[in-house]
């Protein structure tokens, strides 16, 4: 899933963003407070983590302006270890957690990705539809209890597809999901993955509608 990383030290910017992507997210990062700004108000990201001290707009500041303007993100704080007050600042400016400098990527992820489950209303880490599972942490996918391996760009596809069961997803929504910035999308490629799914889960796991998108249909299987 797609997270917006704000952090203006590049080395760690860089960290942050090749070990979340270790770990299956999609990681954008930007390194001033206007940049992330923008982004946030044209991208549809699961979540953000925040750095406060930045330049352009501070991370306390961003975080008010997003949050005063109904933007629900997740949104975790970076702090340093002894800030306890930004740590409040942030929780009470609409921060939904923190982590401490220097970070564990390991837990970072972890908090990620139970912060992306409550803010969508799945609060079981393992994620069911019918006879699917799906386990983010272990990235661990099977249908009727037979484990299934499926490329990074597959497993983001079926987890967006199952955390919005019932409901049709375009093609656009599902390439801004699954593609990071400068990534090169072929005009077919939300349809290929779509096709190795149905290979690798059973032709009936993902619905097509045509002209409008793609489903998968809530608890018809299994
Ligand atoms: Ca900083």
């Amino acid at each position: 899933m797609r997270v917006l990383i704000v952090e203006d030290d590049p080395l760690l910017g860089d960290a942050l963003k090749a070990g979340l992507k270790q770990r299956g997210f999609e990681p954008e990062w930007v390194q001033d407070g206007r940049e992330a700004q923008t982004a946030m108000g044209v991208e549809p990201f699961a979540a953000i983590v925040l750095d406060l001290g930045l330049p352009g707009i501070g991370g306390l500041d961003l975080l008010r302006r997003e949050r005063a303007r109904g933007n629900t993100v997740p949104v975790l704080i970076l702090t340093a270890r002894d800030a306890v007050h930004d740590r409040i600042a942030g929780l009470d400016s609409g921060a939904d957690d923190y982590v401490v400098k220097p970070t564990d990527l390991d837990e970072l992820a972890a908090r990620l990705r139970a912060l992306v489950r409550r803010s969508r209303g799945v609060p079981d880490p393992l994620l069911r539809v019918g006879d699917l599972t799906l386990d983010a942490a272990s990235r661990g996918v099977a249908r009727d209890g037979r484990s299934v391996d499926l490329q990074p760009k597959e497993f983001t596809l079926l987890q967006e597809l199952m955390l919005n069961a019932g409901r049709v997803l375009s093609r656009e929504q599902l390439e801004e999901r699954l593609y990071r910035w400068g990534e090169e999308v072929e005009s077919n490629a939300v349809e290929v993955h779509v096709h190795h799914l149905r290979r690798k889960l059973g032709a009936d796991v993902v619905k097509t509608i045509r002209g409008v998108g793609y489903v998968l249909p809530r608890g018809e299987h299994g």
